[in-house]
């Protein structure tokens, strides 16, 4: 019990007996789950969400392009995403499911970091260094418990359908120290993906919807476990459907607020 539940539990007289003749060992009484569910399950965690790109991305090609530390080599600092065939932008499918699962983690708790905070056409960045430098370094001095950085892929193959879930193998000095923890984030991931009623990636990963890379700066420089989502193929147009409703993005942040659960129990 913490310090609020002993206090509500002292207030309201529920409190243990101390002493007493009891032979029958008493259960503890049980604070009201109304305090439980105040505190939050998540409550003290923090969790970065890493919204893609920028939706203005594709007006700044300078700024996009400039090369940036990616965990030992370079690469740009951002790109354009990808769209549905009907216009509908990565970023704002991404924007859309992050403001979704912010809401559910904050609900239960937890601390919420974004990486961008605007869906804007006059916005860029922020560039693949700062992505996968976030949370490593809170204000508080600590670090944050895990970051999921959110995508949709843009495959033309025929048919390529499904999502896939992004994680860093061990590279050391950059990912050892997160390999281990990032894959099982990757796995219950996939697990909270698949029992929200998402199929596995059908064009990439092997076909078991886990794909581990060593070639993103947004994984190789996170000090904290992390995972990329790839949550469907905007470019086939059964995944665009559910990308693109509301009730689609709705049941993609549920599932990823059950993986962050699942994760941190
Ligand atoms: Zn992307």
């Amino acid at each position: 019990m913490n310090l609020l539940a002993s206090l509500l539990a002292v207030v309201l007289g529920w409190a243990p007996s101390l002493g007493g003749s009891e032979t029958v060992a008493a259960q503890p009484p049980q604070p009201p789950a109304k305090v439980a569910q105040a505190e939050g399950a998540l409550a003290g965690k923090v969790i970065v969400l890493d919204a893609g790109h920028q939706l203005g991305n594709h007006n700044f090609p300078a700024e996009i392009n400039r090369l940036v530390e990616a965990g030992g080599f370079t690469k740009p600092c951002n790109t354009t995403g990808t769209a549905t065939n009907g216009g509908y932008d990565e970023a704002t499918f991404a924007w859309r499911v992050t403001g979704k699962l912010k809401a559910k983690l904050e609900k239960a708790g937890a601390t919420v970091v974004l990486t961008r905070t605007s869906n804007r056409e006059d916005r860029w960045g922020p560039c693949v260094d700062v992505r996968g430098r976030a949370g490593n370094t809170l204000p508080s001095g600590g670090r944050a418990d895990l970051k999921i950085s959110i995508h949709g892929d843009g495959s033309l193959s025929s048919g390529a359908h499904g999502f896939h879930v992004i994680y860093p193998p061990s590279r050391a000095p950059w990912t050892d120290d997160i390999a281990k923890p990032s894959k099982r984030l990757a796995s219950v991931t996939k697990d909270a993906l698949t029992g929200k009623g998402f199929t596995v990636a059908n064009y990439i990963a092997g076909g078991d919807g886990l794909d581990p890379r060593t070639d993103l700066g947004t994984l190789n420089l996170s000090d904290v476990p992390t995972v990329m989502v790839e949550l469907g193929n905007m470019r086939d147009s059964g995944d665009a459907s559910v990308m693109t409703s509301a009730a689609g993005q709705a049941r993609y942040a549920r599932a990823l607020a059950v993986a962050v659960r699942a994760f941190l129990d």
